[in-house]
């Protein structure tokens, strides 16, 4: 994936497969309150991030537009992503709940816009008709970029299969004790961006005693060295705190490099665990 010049303090950005450009480093607002968005989101903006990871399931995108129409930065500045929620994987209730995605973050256009969820076991396994309502979304200029999140590689093929349009990212779970490496191969293969989903495994990660240890060398948090270890494979990356310390932290990784010794000891933690659901059997869908 191309890297080129710094966007905003030095963090990286990815050129996309329709030649859009995204922050490599992003924030997540997952489980952070409608109460909390906005000034967890404003003290990101002012810390410097320039690329927000929301969705309509976190019930906090009009917090999150409201930030970002507070910030005084250009809309133009700040790359938005926003999800579809499971309920509304149809073609007409996709439309209804994009234009509701737009009306809540109070602007015209996302950045990008994902499926959530591939859900195979639900709506007849069509994930197919969903994607091609996201397509006419980008087609329209309303979602700039479009993608999906949770998709398996045989999910992937439907999408080549059945669609003109490869997804611009796969947003999955990705940490050292999921390393996902056949996964991102495919990606990779397939001109798809990889974004890495609770990079730090929300926490769980940090005590490992290898990572403690690279930590140490390195003089760095465990959070910043396992940061910059999806830096460095080229992956997207979007850590959520409300704690303005770890925010500011989890910021300050494009200073140092880890060598390769302390990159493949850290990839050798995978243990094919998840934290979250299998993407082949998750059902979820909100009432
Ligand atoms: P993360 O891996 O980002 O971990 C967040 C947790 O780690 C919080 O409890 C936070 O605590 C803590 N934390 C953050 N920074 C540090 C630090 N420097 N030191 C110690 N602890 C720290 O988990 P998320 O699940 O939130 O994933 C990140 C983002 O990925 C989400 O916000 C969302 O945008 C996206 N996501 C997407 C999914 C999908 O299905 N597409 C699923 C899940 C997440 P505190 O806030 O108390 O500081």
């Amino acid at each position: 994936m191309d890297q080129t010049a710094s966007g905003p303090g030095s963090v990286p950005r990815v050129t996309l497969n329709d030649g859009h450009l995204i922050p490599q480093l992003g924030f997540g607002v997952f489980q952070i309150t409608p109460a909390e968005t906005a000034a967890a989101t404003t003290r990101a903006l002012e810390i410097g991030y320039r690329h927000i990871d929301t969705a309509e399931m976190y019930g906090n995108e009009r917090e999150v537009g409201e930030a970002v129409s507070g910030s005084g930065l250009d809309r133009s500045e700040v790359f938005i992503t926003s999800k579809l929620n499971n309920q509304f994987h149809r073609p007409d209730d996709a439309r209804k709940a994009f234009d509701g995605t737009l009306d809540a973050l109070g602007f015209d256009y996302v950045d990008l816009f994902l499926i959530h969820w591939p859900l195979p076991t639900l709506y007849d396994g069509d994930f197919v008709a969903t994607w091609l309502t996201l397509t006419e979304f980008q087609r329209q200029g309303r979602a700039r970029s479009v993608g999906v999140s949770n998709f398996q590689p045989h999910h992937l093929d439907r999408l080549r299969d059945e669609s003109d349009v490869v997804p611009a990212v796969n947003q999955i779970e990705i940490h050292p004790y999921l390393t996902q490496d056949p996964l991102r191969k495919y990606d990779t293969d397939h001109g798809i961006a990889t974004e890495a989903w609770s990079p730090i495994a929300q926490g769980l990660v940090l005590d490992d005693p290898v990572i403690a240890g690279v930590a140490e060398a390195v003089a760095r948090t465990p959070a910043q060295v396992v940061l910059r270890w999806h830096i460095q494979r080229g992956d997207i990356v979007f850590p959520k705190s409300v704690t303005a310390s770890r925010v500011r932290e989890n910021f300050e990784i494009f200073d140092f490099d880890l060598g390769d010794d302390a990159m493949e000891a850290i990839t050798g933690l995978n243990r094919d665990e998840r934290t979250g659901p299998d993407p082949d059997t998750f059902d979820y869908v909100p009432r």
